[in-house]
């Protein structure tokens, strides 16, 4: 009969669910080529929705715009929602990526370039293509759109010193962030953080709380 400290032990046979994990975001998610390749797919992606209302079932140049607008306004809540509530997950490969993100700033970490665009063609499958929605399309352009805008930002927040005003406010927005992770996950927009409470725009307002390992619980 096994006992509890048999029971304990990981199996062989049965790989550690962390250490795939690991694995995973090791192999796919690192790396420049990672990096621009889904820049790259969400581009194509962004384009691809943005035209099929256009040229692929014709609606209205109206619609098409004020879908698409409507869209881009989306991501900058959807960003502040994947951001708070999924990248800083303690636990998941979400929370995983992420960390590793905020363990080296400047490191080429992306979600898969497979991955965003798959996933979001899927979803534009069932939404438009099948129920033969056309106009829906320029939502999820214009929501797509907002995601790349969102990477180069963010990109430039960490590799280039833009001296714009609009940048560097927002740069010293997320400075903050990746010092105080629980605060302004906001990345092109300030907006969210000052709606949901979580803005802060001092490094020294309180003492700084770092993000938990997976390993914390
Ligand atoms: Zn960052
Ligand atoms: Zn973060």
């Amino acid at each position: 009969m096994r006992t509890d400290s048999t029971e304990s032990l990981v199996s062989p046979t049965k790989p550690d669910p962390l250490s795939v994990q690991k694995k995973f975001l090791e192999t796919f998610a690192e790396g420049r080529f990672n990096y621009w390749g889904s820049f790259a797919t969400d581009s194509a992606a962004a384009l691809f929705f943005l035209a099929w209302p256009v040229f692929g079932r014709p609606v209205s140049w109206t619609t098409v715009l004020s879908l698409a607008l409507a869209g881009w306004v989306l991501w900058g809540l959807s960003e502040y929602v994947f951001h708070r509530w999924a990248y800083h997950q303690k636990k998941g490969i979400f929370g995983s990526g992420h960390r590793m993100h905020h363990d080296e700033e400047k490191a080429y970490v992306a979600m898969p370039w497979f991955v965003s665009g798959f996933v979001v063609l899927a979803v534009w499958y069932g939404a438009v293509y099948y129920p033969r929605d056309s106009a829906l399309s320029a939502l999820f352009g214009g929501w797509m759109a907002g995601f790349v805008f969102y990477s180069w930002v963010h990109h430039a927040h960490h590799h280039w010193s833009l001296q714009n005003g609009w940048m560097r406010r927002l740069r010293a927005h997320h400075r903050i962030h990746h010092r105080f992770p629980d605060r302004n996950f906001g990345v092109t927009l300030r907006f969210w953080d000052q709606v949901f409470g979580t803005r802060q725009s001092s490094h020294s307002a309180r003492p700084a709380k770092e993000m938990h390992s997976p390993r914390d619980g």
